[in-house]
């Protein structure tokens, strides 16, 4: 056995006990697993350089912005198992404008993950899902889902020929994500219920069939999701910012930047950390619920309601390892309104960026810790935008068209088809 066939084990991130890949919880104390790695040993700007030069490499691995940090994800996975399409490498937005709004004297940076393959961070942690689940020899995965989970495991299941099988909330997905999964070949169920009912379902499933599990209880999609703080820490020249902003649902995405934080503070890879502030929509914040009142146990939301269905979560699995991400970094949550979501995401789309509305959560959350004085106005801050525009539409149309638009609407007009009609209205929108 090479060394790096030894490299990665599976442990309980809670009692440290040995765990395995057919399971989704310690049996031992109820914690989730998690992957350790041997860290390389490398000095920093040896691997910094190693990372960069991939970029400008050849292969579907050197030009993935998943596969080009494979030492920290998954070293000991043999590369014909790999299922890529060039995930990752999305774009880190500076705007002044957005900085503004949230009140911040600088600039703000967007990490727009909308920009992955099937249109969601989701991508990154399922290209290591699914190429795990390849090595196993798995013939089906699964998952339950708001929406994103189902499109990327559709996609990246379809691409190595195993059925995808997922479990819905039945009429909470939005429209594009429904239409994106049926047609990258997924089977849908669509569950009565809401998202934790359908992953109540898939667990039970998963663990009396032969069906490898694919929700962010899965540790190795949490090594894939890593990579966009590695990437947003790169793409920032490794000067790390003040704090980083991100939508929390079921809480896998901020377990895995702590994750990816302190391994690059071990790695020397950064020398500070930057705080971490998961935002979580007013009607589904057990978590913020959680860290606020210092609680031992999260005391699940049993009618998890917002307009940002992606985090439309009552009992996120992932809360133990996120607290950790937050205390750690000393970081700070926060719940913020539909009208606060739906506001910044109208901001967002406006300066011409555009994401789905729970990726606003993140700007919006920004903007309320700074006006409750959690966050100081000099900070350099980092909002993840995790999911595309065309994800939801009817959210926008109902914003811009309904019958009570948003204080931004900007609906389309119609006119008679004549050049003076026309000309009349030009003058008046050119002032
Ligand atoms: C999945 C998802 C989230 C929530 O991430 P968690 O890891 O469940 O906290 C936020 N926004 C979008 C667009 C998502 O798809
Ligand atoms: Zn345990």
């Amino acid at each position: 056995m090479n060394e790096a066939e030894t490299s990665s084990a599976i442990v309980c991130a809670e009692c440290g006990a040995p765990g395995s890949e057919g399971q989704a919880s310690c049996p031992r104390c109820g914690g989730l697993f998690e992957i350790r790695h041997r860290l390389p040993e490398i000095e920093p700007a040896a691997l910094r350089e190693r990372f960069a030069e991939r970029r400008t490499g050849r292969g579907p691995l050197a030009t993935s912005g998943v596969w080009r940090y494979r030492e920290l994800v998954a070293p000991a996975l043999p590369r014909e198992a790999i299922v890529t399409q060039g995930e990752g490498n999305t774009f880190l937005y500076e705007s002044e404008a957005l900085g503004r709004w949230a009140g911040l004297d600088g600039p703000v940076w967007l990490k727009h993950e909308g920009h992955n393959p099937t249109g969601s961070f989701k991508d990154r942690g399922m290209t290591v899902g699914v190429s795990r689940a390849r090595e196993l020899g798995a013939a089906a995965v699964a998952c339950a889902s708001t929406g994103n989970t189902s499109s990327s495991l559709a996609s990246y299941a379809a691409r190595a020929d195993m059925k995808a099988l997922v479990f819905v909330p039945a009429g909470k997905v939005s429209a594009g994500k429904l239409a994106q999964t049926i047609a990258l070949g997924a089977r849908v169920l669509e569950v009565e219920g809401s998202f934790d009912t359908a992953m109540r379902l898939v667990l039970a499933a998963t663990e009396r069939l032969p069906i490898y599990l694919l929700n962010s209880v899965n540790p190795w999609r949490i090594e894939g999701q890593k990579t966009i703080v590695f990437e947003l820490l790169e793409q920032l020249d490794w000067q790390p910012p003040d704090a980083i902003a991100l939508p929390a649902g079921n809480l896998g995405n901020t377990s895995a930047f702590g994750k990816a934080l302190d391994e690059a503070v071990r790695l020397g890879l950064i020398d500070r950390l930057p705080r971490l502030l998961p935002v979580q929509a007013a009607g589904a914040a057990p978590f913020h619920r959680l860290v606020a009142s210092d609680a031992e146990r999260l005391e699940p939301e049993p009618r998890p309601e917002t307009v940002a269905t992606a985090i439309r979560i009552g009992e996120p699995r992932s809360w133990r390892k996120a607290r950790r991400a937050v205390e750690r970094t000393a970081g700070r949550t926060t719940a913020v309104s539909d009208e606060q979501i739906l506001e910044a995401k109208a901001a967002i789309d406006a300066a011409g960026i555009g994401c789905e509305p729970a990726s606003a959560a993140s700007l919006a959350g920004v903007r309320a810790l700074v006006r409750s004085g959690e966050l100081a106005p000099d900070a350099r801050v980092v909002c993840v935008l995790t999911g595309h525009l065309l994800k939801d539409p009817d959210a926008i149309t109902r914003y811009h068209c309904g019958p009570e638009p948003g204080p931004h609407a900007n609906p389309p007009v119609r006119l008679p088809a004549e050049p003076e009609a026309v000309a009349a209205w030009l003058a008046k929108e050119l002032g």
